[in-house]
């Protein structure tokens, strides 16, 4: 098999999301191998969760403001509060599908769980994950801009 990008090298291995081959260099462009469009593909999809986190996270924010009593405590229950869809982000990512097939008692405990330990891993991660995603659409935006270069 030959490279998808580069018809006349050879491929090394393949895009992990549509199977296209990958040459040296393109197997090291990112850090999995993945080719330019589904990396593309992916940061667009990471684009549309961060726009939905960003607007749970607003809310929340602002239910966490009113829950407090006091400035201090205001502001921490905010932060608290809006750790909360990125923690879950991190949750769902790694939650075996074992877990579709249970019961609604299941279900429910599961829930309650999730969204605790989404409140705890939140608070850690919140900066982190948004700090992620910022520099993920800047490279987005250059990258289109190189995809839909080299396309035409
Ligand atoms: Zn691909
Ligand atoms: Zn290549």
């Amino acid at each position: 098999m030959k490279c998808s990008k580069h018809n006349d090298t050879d491929a090394v291995s393949q895009c992990i999301d549509c199977g296209r081959g990958l040459c040296t260099g393109c197997t090291n462009k990112f850090s999995i191998p993945i080719c330019d469009q589904c990396e593309l593909s992916r940061i667009q999809a990471d684009r549309k969760t961060f726009v939905r986190n960003i607007v749970i996270m607003i809310v929340l924010f602002v239910v966490g403001l009113l829950a407090g009593q006091g400035f201090f405590e205001r502001i921490l229950e905010g932060y608290f509060f809006a750790g909360i869809p990125w923690g879950w982000n991190i949750l769902t990512r790694i939650t075996p599908r074992m877990f579709l097939f249970m019961s609604w008692m299941g279900w429910i405990f599961y829930f309650a769980i999730k969204l605790f330990l989404a409140m705890i891993i939140g608070m850690f991660v919140t900066p982190y994950q948004i700090y992620r995603v910022i520099s993920g659409l800047k490279q987005a935006k250059k990258m289109s801009d190189y995809t839909e270069g080299t396309l035409v």
